[in-house]
């Protein structure tokens, strides 16, 4: 079609250009592995840090490869993004992240579930009844689903993105904005955007009890999320002394190496299973 096009011709004019060359074949690669079903969802363990019980999981994009390895998202997601593949990937990932979170409801757990949205997810305006339809299929309620948008990717997104998400939020669907610390980090946004989650960036959290530099910080994000009505999640915990001073400080949620990685599905619920019975 018209995308494909496009590609086509870019790959011949620059022939040349080794990384150009890549990028084409990687996105050929990508549209195949979507057409295949052969993406696949890990699930991070989220935690309540007042008592370290599960409360959900963030559903994090993997790519195994043929050799057993894997491509990270960090490598491909751009490419998707810039080539708007990302609108049927995110598409995907919406539809198997609620039927996932669904079976574990039907299982007895109380669990939510956060996939990653892309701006350009918004582009069409048909996100809402992407999320419908997903939910629907699922059968699983809206305020069992969070949405996780990049806060460097919001800056200077206008009114259009602002109006989609009021929509979401009206529908009980939960706004968390990620990565905060590393943009603008704009108060404004968090209420434009309707977000009742504020993430704070791991890059803070993994350095928290080594450098002395990032305690005030993280301190001052927790309290101005307090003041605001908003929930607090800290990513990036890896040991029991960080998880420790996040909850003297007053952060609500976590997630880290320290509790689990972004796990399969049946590894997944093993562990949620194992909390349980501790
Ligand atoms: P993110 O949303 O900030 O996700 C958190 C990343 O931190 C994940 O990397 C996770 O594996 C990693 N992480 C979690 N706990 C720890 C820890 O204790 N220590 C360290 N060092 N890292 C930790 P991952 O899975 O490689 O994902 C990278 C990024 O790719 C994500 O960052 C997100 O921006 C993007 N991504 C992943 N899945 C999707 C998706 O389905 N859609 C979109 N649009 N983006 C996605
Ligand atoms: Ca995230
Ligand atoms: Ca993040
Ligand atoms: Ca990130």
């Amino acid at each position: 079609a018209k995308a494909d096009g496009r590609n086509v011709y870019r790959f011949y004019h620059d022939e040349l250009n080794k990384a150009s060359i890549d990028k084409f074949n990687l996105l050929q690669l990508m549209r195949k592995a979507l057409k295949n079903n052969e993406f696949q969802l890990y699930y991070q363990p989220k935690l309540q840090l007042s008592d370290q019980r599960v409360i959900g999981a963030e559903a994090l994009l993997r790519w195994p490869q043929a050799d057993g390895s894997m491509i990270s998202p960090d490598e491909f997601i751009p490419l998707a993004e810039s080539s708007g593949l990302i609108v049927e990937i995110g598409q995907w990932v919406l539809q198997q992240a609620c039927l996932a979170c669904s079976r574990w409801q039907q299982q007895g757990y109380d669990l939510t579930i956060a996939v990653n949205l892309s701006t350009v997810q918004f582009r069409d305006g048909k996100l809402e009844q992407q999320v419908q339809q997903a939910l629907t299929a699922a059968a699983l309620p809206a305020h069992s689903l969070e949405m996780e948008l990049t806060e460097s990717l919001l800056i200077g997104e206008g009114d259009n993105i602002a109006q989609q998400l009021s929509a979401l939020h009206q529908l009980g669907i939960r706004i968390s904005i990620d990565d905060f610390g590393t943009g603008y980090s704009n108060l404004g946004y968090l209420r434009r955007f309707n977000a009742s989650r504020l993430k704070i960036d791991k890059s803070f959290i993994l350095s928290l009890c080594l450098s002395e530099r990032d305690e005030p910080l993280v301190r001052a994000i927790i309290q101005m999320s307090k003041s605001l009505g908003l929930k607090t999640v800290a990513e990036g915990i890896e040991d029991s002394a960080t998880a420790a001073q996040l909850a003297l400080l007053g952060c609500d949620e976590g997630q880290g190496f320290y509790w689990a990685k972004p796990l399969p599905e049946t590894d997944f619920l093993g562990y949620v299973s194992a909390e349980l019975m501790n």
